[in-house]
């Protein structure tokens, strides 16, 4: 086994509007070569993630829906484990944050064909981002809050134990205690129980959904993006030169460096 295990957001840095980049597979490819494992953390859906995994013939532990849930493979399957709370709990926070932005639109709410075309995804892919388990991703009037109305959203937040993230097309309303990087922790503990406790992680993301993940890290990977205005990442990550796939390939090559 590897002495690292490397974690990686999906959108913006493996895919780009839905579709893996060539580059990404280049990547994918060096990785393979040095036996170092990519387990894929973002908010996507166990449904979608696993026919991601089979495309990009990945064989690992699954961390899904912003690490509310984490399934890891076994013979016969998956085990599914929850991490994060029940979609119902995060549909009571729904009308809170309704009083700051006005009529919210969940994934749930939007029909196949609007996701499709708001987000890019297919048909199949839309259903598949659909089937949720813990998490509700949404968009509000106008695409954007305000960063008065964040804070106002943040403060109720902060009551019930929740956050507010932006993914990139989607809001996510994240337990405080929760996202990636639980999910991270989760997947570390199991790997360094069963085979090795000087195992060693990295992780790349490129949104400030993807904060928590890079915390979590010994080596965090911040890849450039053009929409990232508010709360721009600290000190302790490692910024990329390069935006988008190319700066996921350049974190890749730095990575494998590193072992
Ligand atoms: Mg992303």
């Amino acid at each position: 086994m590897s002495s690292i295990i490397v974690f990686s957001d999906y959108d913006g840095t493996i895919a780009e509007n839905g579709s893996v980049q060539p580059k990404a597979k280049e990547a994918l490819q060096l990785l393979r070569k040095c036996g170092i494992p990519l387990i894929i953390a973002s908010s996507k859906t166990f449904d979608e993630l696993t026919e991601i995994y089979r495309e990009l013939h990945l064989h690992g532990p699954i961390i899904f829906e912003n690490g509310s849930g984490v399934a890891v493979p076994t013979t016969t399957g998956y085990d599914v484990y929850q991490l994060g709370v029940s979609i119902d709990e995060i549909q009571k926070l729904i009308p809170l944050v309704e009083t700051v932005v006005g009529k919210i639109q969940t994934i749930l709410d939007m029909e196949v064909d609007r996701l499709c075309e708001y987000s890019g995804l297919t048909r199949k892919q839309a259903i598949a981002a659909k089937n949720r388990k813990f998490s509700l991703p949404f968009i509000v009037k106008g695409g954007i809050i305000t960063r008065k109305q964040n804070e106002k959203i943040s403060a109720i937040l902060a009551r019930h134990k929740f956050t507010l993230r932006w993914g990139g097309k989607f809001y996510h309303l994240v337990p405080t205690q929760g996202g990636k990087g639980n999910g991270i922790r989760w997947v570390m503990n199991f790997f360094r129980l069963q085979k090795d406790a000087l195992l060693r992680s990295a992780a790349i993301g490129n949104s400030e959904n993807d904060f928590d993940m890079l915390d979590a890290v010994d080596y965090p990977f911040f890849i450039k993006n053009k929409r990232l205005h508010a709360n721009s990442p600290t000190a302790t990550y490692t910024v990329t030169r390069e935006f988008d796939v190319e700066g996921f390939y350049e974190a890749v090559e730095k990575i494998i460096m590193c072992v």
